[in-house]
């Protein structure tokens, strides 16, 4: 009940997750207790991203798009962002570009974000 709560407060950016999925072409996959989008091999726009920014996957809401197979250990990072998400809703996606505010001022948008070391554990 709480995590259907939680989902439906994330509803906002996870229809973002869904549209970017479904329009980019990923296919969904279950595995391990997890629930994820993998982009086609021959996705031009999930190839240009990965050389891009250098990540292998983006969770938008409690929507995880992967731009390669993930390793278990991603899944797990990027579960814990699901579950920001469910926690923070609507704030989600603002949040995390306060993080990276932060994570800017402390000399690491990225590695020193609230949300990211959050994520890692
Ligand atoms: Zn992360």
């Amino acid at each position: 009940m709480i995590r259907l709560l939680g989902e439906a407060w994330a509803l906002p950016w996870s229809i973002i997750g869904w549209t970017l999925a479904l329009v980019t072409g990923c296919d969904l996959v279950r595995e391990g207790g997890h629930r994820f989008w993998i982009a086609s091999p021959g996705s031009r726009l999930w190839r240009w991203w990965m050389q891009r920014t250098g990540f292998a996957a983006v969770t938008i809401g409690t929507v995880t798009i992967c731009a390669v197979w993930p390793s278990k250990v991603l899944l797990e990072h990027e579960a814990r962002h699901q579950q920001q998400a469910r926690v923070l809703g609507p704030l989600y996606v603002p949040a995390y570009l306060v993080g990276c505010i932060v994570g800017a001022l402390r000399g690491d948008w990225y590695d020193k974000n609230p949300m990211e070391e959050d994520a890692r554990g």
